[in-house]
């Protein structure tokens, strides 16, 4: 949100509109508002320079500290799949880059992210900053404890693979709130939404990704 307006004139906006129409799409990606999000966000800013040339691949990509990028379609799918509404507060867990926090600020009021290494919560914290998400907080802390002291939360997006729904998420969700959260074994997992309305949890489940292991009070074992 509010991000430069060079945003869509400089380098990357051609490869950053042909990836929006084959990687999003044309895999059904519906959500306009989504797809928008993800035609403005400048993925290269969010890459070592090693990797700004392969920064519109349909892949992730290598950060710091043994982390990747998510791929731009599973950032796109989780968002659309979180159905993230102008007024909404947002959390998300897992920072990594700073990227996905980037189009949820263009989704959502507001966007809470948290990160475990302290390394690239500052770089991340820095890049929005530079970028000028100005709706963007970066948390260095253990993201399956939630975030109690800004709770509660619209939208819930875990970045990394979880063995269960961490509870102190459930706590932290509004009424009509969505957690949208890989789920299973370290190395694979099957997308799923939870949606808490009138007390009570309903389950979802969407397609199998790979992500990074959630390592946490509530998640893995380092
Ligand atoms: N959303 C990121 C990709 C995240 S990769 C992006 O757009 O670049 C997953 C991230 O989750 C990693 O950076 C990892 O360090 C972090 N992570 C794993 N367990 C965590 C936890 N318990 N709390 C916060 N972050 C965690």
């Amino acid at each position: 949100m509010k991000a430069s307006e060079s945003e869509s004139t400089d380098s990357g906006s051609a490869a950053r509109h042909a990836m929006v129409q084959q990687q999003l799409r044309a895999r059904g990606i519906r959500d306009e508002r989504v797809l928008a999000a993800m035609a403005q966000v400048p993925r290269e800013e969010f890459v070592s320079e090693e990797c700004r040339s392969a920064a519109y691949q349909d892949s992730s990509l290598p950060i710091d500290c043994g982390q990747t990028i998510s791929q731009p379609f599973t950032v796109a799918f989780m968002c659309q799949l979180a159905s993230i509404g102008e007024g909404d507060r947002v959390l998300e867990i897992g920072t990594g880059s700073g990227y996905a926090a980037a189009v949820l600020s263009h989704l959502g009021h507001s966007v809470d992210t948290v990160e475990r290494y302290p390394a690239l919560a500052q770089q991340a914290t820095e890049r929005l900053s530079r970028l000028g998400y100005s709706n963007v907080r970066v948390h260095t802390a253990d993201g399956t404890e939630g975030l109690r002291r800004y709770a509660p939360f619209d939208a819930i997006l875990v970045a990394a693979g979880a063995r269960t729904l961490p509870q102190p998420l459930v706590d932290q969700l509004t009424g009509g709130g969505r957690i949208v959260i890989p789920l299973g074994p370290k190395h694979g997992q099957i997308m799923a939404r939870f949606t808490y309305q009138d007390g009570q949890l309903t389950k979802d489940s969407f397609g199998a990704f790979a992500f990074v292991p959630l390592i946490g009070q509530h998640g893995w074992q380092e």
